[in-house]
Order: structure tokens, then sequence, then C-alpha cells
């Protein structure tokens, strides 16, 4: 996956290698609970694969008095076995209280980071702690919440290095279009998040801020309902159980017929630009997709001549969004 170019002539100091970072479950958790201690009293982490439980005393014993409770945590445990993938909960003891639970799985493919697993292992963790600190939210926005604490997480944990977040809103632009389901549609919130990274100091702020900033940019920037309706209509064409040539070929017609101030032509161009900024191939859930065609040049051209009427403010002129 390509990066993005540095952002300024004046880095800091080389941060420790981003191979070098590890993903630690129990650490992760320790951490969660020391910075957000609401959520001490009524949240369980679960490490699926490892059957590892971390949790107060007193939620264990909540657990222990309420076989419908365990019996329900126990479930999502298995289906994150089966399924690879992770969970974030809101497990009911009686009509007033609750139990919250964050059951890690490794995902089965990469959303935070296309190569690196510990930097993925993270970022999932970080969303479902996301949905622990927002349990207020639902569908579109809740994913949308979860999403910008995982990535200014990002951004704090991994500070002054280039990493390749943008391939978050990629691939959730890409999910969204295959599948037609707007519910983690995040492109809109995650891109706002990158495009200020530099100027919004994310790094000094505490957890608390951090997880009211993140339900700020979600609110200002999850799309309303009518405008994720209008999105899963203009793409309808190209919905497609595999990501192939053909694929993108159906997401370009749509996108070059769409005005470019709109969703549509923003979200068609970021599916393509993924391919087309980085040798006409990319890869998506372990296969990589190549563009062979010779048409795609003139499709580049097309898209950057639309991408040059926007506003210097647009997500599309901004080179650090690039996967
Ligand atoms: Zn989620």
């Amino acid at each position: 996956m390509k990066r993005s170019a540095p952002r300024d002539n004046n880095p800091k100091p080389a941060p420790a290698a981003l191979s070098d970072f590890r993903f630690d479950f129990r650490a992760a958790a320790r951490k969660a609970v020391k910075d957000h201690p609401e959520i001490k009293k009524n949240t369980v982490f679960v490490d699926a694969a490892n059957d590892d439980y971390i949790a107060a005393p007193r939620v264990f014993e909540a657990l222990e008095d309420d076989d419908d409770a365990r019996e329900e945590l126990e479930q999502t445990v298995r289906t994150a076995k089966r399924l690879k993938t992770s969970f974030s909960d809101t497990i009911a003891l009686d009509s007033k209280r609750y139990l919250k639970s964050v059951v890690f799985h490794q995902d089965r493919h990469p959303l935070y980071d296309a190569t690196n697993r510990a930097i993925d292992n993270i970022g999932t963790f970080d969303h479902e702690t996301g949905h622990v600190l927002s349990p207020e939210t639902d569908g579109t926005l809740s994913e949308n919440t979860a999403d910008a604490y995982a990535v200014i997480r990002h951004v704090q944990r991994f500070d002054g290095t280039d990493t390749g977040i943008g391939y978050t809103s990629w691939k959730r632009t890409v999910q969204f279009i295959l599948a037609g389901k707007t519910s983690h549609l995040t492109t809109f919130t995650v891109d706002k998040i990158l495009m200020d990274r530099e100027s919004a100091d994310f790094v000094s702020l505490t957890p608390a801020a951090t997880a009211k900033i993140a339900k700020e940019y979600a609110r200002l920037h999850t799309p309303d309902e009518e405008r994720l309706k209008k999105l899963s209509r203009a793409f309808r064409g190209a919905r497609d159980k595999k990501l192939n040539e053909e694929t993108f070929r159906r997401i370009a017609g749509i996108t070059l017929r769409a005005e470019a101030t709109s969703d549509t032509f923003y979200l068609g161009a970021r599916a393509l630009l993924g391919p087309l900024e980085n040798g006409n191939k990319i890869v998506y859930n372990g296969k990589t997709v190549s563009l062979k065609s010779d048409d795609w040049a003139r499709v580049k051209s097309a898209l950057t001549q639309k991408i040059s009427t926007l506003p210097d403010s647009h997500p599309l002129k901004n080179p650090c969004l690039q996967p």
C-alpha cells in the first residue's frame, strides 16, 4: 500500500519503527479502563481466541449471578471465533442494569492497516472500545463514532509516523459499494479527521476529551438517512459479491456521470483512486485486484479533471487521504 507523502519539512525525531509495535490485549484493556474509569464498573473485555476475560470483580459477579447474561456473552465469543471478527454488545441484566462487552478477535482481513497486523488489531480494539464509550448512539452514527475514536487514537498512538490509515476509509467505501449497506459507511468522518490531523492537535487531548471529540466528528460528518439512501441507490449498479476490474468499471461509470460536488462523486472517486494512485492495483481481503484495461488512464484523467474543479478544502484535494 502506498503511504502518503511526508506532511512537513521538520518531522519529529524518528519514532520507533512501526514494525516494532506489538498488540497486547491485556495491556490495551487495562489502559482503556485507566483512560475511561467510568466504563470499569460494567465492561468486560474478552480476547476470544484465548478465552481470556478481563473485568472488575463486580462485573464477574454479575455474570456469575446471571446465567442468561453469561450465555449471551459466551455466544458472542463463539461467534467472534467462528467469523474471525470483533464485537461490542450491550447485555441487559435487568430492566435498569446492563453490561458492555468488548469481544476482540483479530479480523480475517485488515481494515486499519493493510499490512501491519498489530496496528490493525489495536484499531479494531479501539473501535470496539469506542462503542462502549458511546452507548447512546446506534446505527450508522454508532459506527462513525467508533471509527472516529479508533482513528483519533491511531493518530495519538503513532504521532509523527506515516501510517497507512487512509486505507480504512478506502475500504469502508468499497465495502459499502459492494454490499449496498450504509451501516458502516464511515468515510466522511474518517477523512475529515485525517484532514484535520495536523491542525487539530489530537495528540494533546485527554482521554475524556478524545472520546468527546470523536462523538463530535461523528455527529457532524455522518450523513443523514436521506443522503445515505441516495448513495445506496446511486451505487446499486456496482453491487457485487467480490471486487474485480468489472466492479471498478461500473463504479467508474457511476462516478464520472455524477456531479463533482456530489457525495456520489466523492465516494466513487475515493474507491477508484485506491488502485489508480497505486499502480492500478490494490489488495482487498487478501486478494490483489489489478486494473489491466488501457482505458484506466482515460478514467484517471477524467477524474483528475473533475477533482480540479473542487475547492481546496475538499477531501479529494487532500493528499494525505490516498490509501
Ligand atoms: Zn462497530
